[in-house]
């Protein structure tokens, strides 16, 4: 193909989607990334079964489940009493997906993978410690001011995706109101090695609602496949770094939270931000938000990154029909006109309920809730009806359903 390559800013898990889809369809992509590695500190790892359908579009499923852990289940437990109120199993959609499970897959991890696929494609390129400083967009293309260790030197494409996450220099160069709110509290990421499934009967993915203090379980592979625990904590607004992250502070926190005998073995610990935003518009001539540049969302339900994911493989289908001369230009508006809804729909709206629905404080309301995932589990067509929904299988079925030809 011998149209100019698409320019993609950010080489986080979304902008390496958006240009191994391309690059498969023979597109010229180039991908510019500020860091000089890939970013390995704990952040998202669950990918949905919607997500996992996408994956396995593009060649990833097979090495995804080989270097993550497969989830099948997930529980809601009430923390004060220790009681697990209801468990959801995937099993449900064996119908309705080729994958009814999640895949705890560390997001570094997928980063890695597509650049280790994209080194395959002459039509590719990932360029490291490439800061993507300015941005220009014309009727015909649009451009980008990369500064790196050799300099500044301006790159012309044919289109621009800005994946460039939450801080994304080309949503604010474009002037794109982020639209939403942060939260007062941060929130706490503790990396054990711990066995939470072993010692506490905890499934892979466990949420606990707690009028004083929720908390959430996840188990990752780790690097080597042994297995480590995260466990999620809200913390007080206006504490700070060193009142949570004090090696006492924390051993105080996950002692509370499940005591043992000796101390907890921490691997990792990670503070941050928490907030729910979402950009005005995805697209702005020849230029598009995809994934976090385009909407930030609480993690409570593991939503924000497969959203992302998801962005990348609409827009990359639009892209490359409209590249190879098959679409109409005027099809590239479909990514504002469907993604966006979706995102406020299925993403903001899931994860603030899920929010609400652990840190609940009136007691007849955190029963109201129980009582709801009680009765949700326990009758086949709701639990299925609740996971296609918490699994996004619903919004992409709903995306198709509306668009057919993406
Ligand atoms: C600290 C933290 C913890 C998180 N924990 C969880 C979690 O537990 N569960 C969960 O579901 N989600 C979590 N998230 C959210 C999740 O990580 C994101 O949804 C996901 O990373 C989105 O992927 P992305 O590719 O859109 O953005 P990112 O992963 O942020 O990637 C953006 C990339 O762009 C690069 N970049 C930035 N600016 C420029 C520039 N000007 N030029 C070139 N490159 C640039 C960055 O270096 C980065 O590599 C967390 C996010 C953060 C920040």
């Amino acid at each position: 193909m011998k149209a100019a390559p698409v320019i993609i800013a950010g080489g986080g898990p979304v902008g390496l989607v958006t240009a191994l889809a391309l690059a498969q369809q023979g597109i010229a992509v180039r991908v510019f990334e500020a860091a000089e590695r890939v970013n390995e500190s704990p952040r998202a790892s669950t990918l949905h079964p919607a997500t996992l359908e996408m994956l396995a579009s593009i060649g990833l499923i097979g090495e995804v489940i080989a270097r993550g852990l497969v989830a099948r289940t997930f529980q809601f437990w009430d923390r004060p009493t220790g009681r697990m109120i209801a468990e959801f199993d995937h099993a449900i959609l064996k119908d309705d997906t080729a994958f009814p499970f999640v895949v705890q897959c560390e997001q570094h991890k997928l980063a890695k993978l597509c650049i280790e696929r994209l080194r395959d494609y002459r039509n590719a390129e990932v360029n490291l410690a490439s800061e993507v400083v300015a941005v220009e967009s014309s009727n015909d293309g649009a451009a980008v001011t990369v500064k790196s260790a050799a300099g500044q030197a301006v790159v012309g494409g044919s289109y621009l995706v800005g994946a460039d996450g939450g801080r994304s220099a080309v949503r604010k160069a474009l002037n794109i109101d982020f639209q939403g709110y942060t939260f007062p509290e941060r929130f706490l990421v503790l990396t054990t090695s711990f066995d939470f499934a072993a010692e506490r009967g905890a499934a892979f993915r466990s949420y606990f609602s707690d009028p004083d203090e929720w908390a959430n379980l996840f188990k990752v592979a780790g690097e080597d496949g042994s297995g480590l625990w995260r466990a999620v904590f809200p913390t007080l607004p206006g504490q700070s770094d060193d009142d949570v992250l004090n090696p006492d502070a924390v051993e105080a926190r996950l002692q509370k939270f499940f005591p043992k005998a000796g101390r907890y073995k921490i691997v990792h610990t990670n503070l941050y931000s928490v907030h729910q935003r979402v950009a005005v518009k995805f697209q702005e001539g020849r230029v598009f938000l995809a994934g976090d540049s385009a909407h930030v969302n609480n993690p409570i339900g593991g939503l924000g990154l497969n959203c992302g994911l998801h962005d990348a493989m609409h827009l990359t289908a639009l892209m490359a029909g409209v590249m190879r001369g098959e679409r109409p230009e005027t099809d590239l508006a479909r990514y504002d006109e469907i993604r966006r809804p979706i995102n406020i729909e299925y993403v903001q709206q899931q994860t603030i309920a899920n929010k609400k629905r652990l840190e609940e404080k009136e007691p007849a309301a955190r029963e109201a809730n129980f009582e709801f995932l009680r009765k949700t589990a326990a009758d086949p067509a709701t639990h299925r009806a609740f996971l296609m929904r918490t699994s996004l299988l619903e919004s992409v079925r709903k995306q198709s359903a509306a668009a057919p030809r993406a």
